[in-house]
């Protein structure tokens, strides 16, 4: 996993959701702040985002959160973390989350992770990257979407490769495993992304 500096964490802006989400955001910061892994995420204060980056932040780690101007007051910028970049829309933060990451960990989440989720596979499907996308299904949450992915497949508008796009994992635990598992990117970052 040497190559896995930095991971971008895809989760929820709601913290109204059930508890085990919210401990799973909480233990998915310490771990990756107690494995020195850098977080990336969308660098607000709010909901399962905060919980990642309060938990990573207290286990001594660091974390890059990136936020357009017109969110900074709806998801509360978070101005204790160890960067916190403002930039001008969700296209130059999605450009720049995905720049720094190295990997990508998806938790629960609403439309906007779902967004941000499926942006990043298909990309990967586009071959314009090869960073690592894990998918931490706590409690089955994003069991919706895998069947929605495998209807496309079985109904011939993807491909069976679909399927080895990205990873799924049921527990936090298991995501630094899953990342040392992972081949290393080969392919350079993408300028057609830009
Ligand atoms: P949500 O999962 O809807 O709570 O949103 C999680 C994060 O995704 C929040 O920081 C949102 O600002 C962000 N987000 C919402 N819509 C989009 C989008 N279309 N593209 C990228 N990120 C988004």
């Amino acid at each position: 996993m040497a190559f896995v500096k930095r991971v971008c964490v895809y989760c929820g802006s709601s913290g109204r959701v059930d508890e085990k989400y919210r401990a799973a955001a909480t233990r998915l910061g310490m771990t990756l702040g107690e494995a020195g892994i850098e977080v990336i995420y969308g660098g607000g204060r709010v909901g399962l985002m905060g919980l990642v980056a309060d938990a990573a932040l207290a286990a001594g780690g660091r974390v890059i959160g990136i936020i357009p101007i017109h969110l900074h007051d709806r998801e509360v910028g978070h101005h204790g973390l160890t960067e916190l970049h403002i930039v001008d829309n969700m296209h130059e933060r999605k450009r720049r989350m995905f720049e720094l990451a190295d990997a990508i960990a998806v938790l629960p989440g609403g439309l906007g992770t779902l967004d941000e989720t499926i942006e990043m596979i298909t990309w990967r499907q586009l071959g314009l990257h090869d960073k690592p996308i894990v998918i931490i299904d706590i409690a089955g949450y994003w069991t919706p979407l895998f069947e929605l992915v495998e209807h496309a497949v079985v109904s011939g508008f993807a491909g069976r490769g679909a399927l080895q796009l990205y990873r799924v994992v049921p527990r936090v635990e298991d995501l630094l495993p899953a990342l040392a598992a992972a081949p290393e990117p080969a392919l350079a970052p993408e300028p057609k992304l830009v």
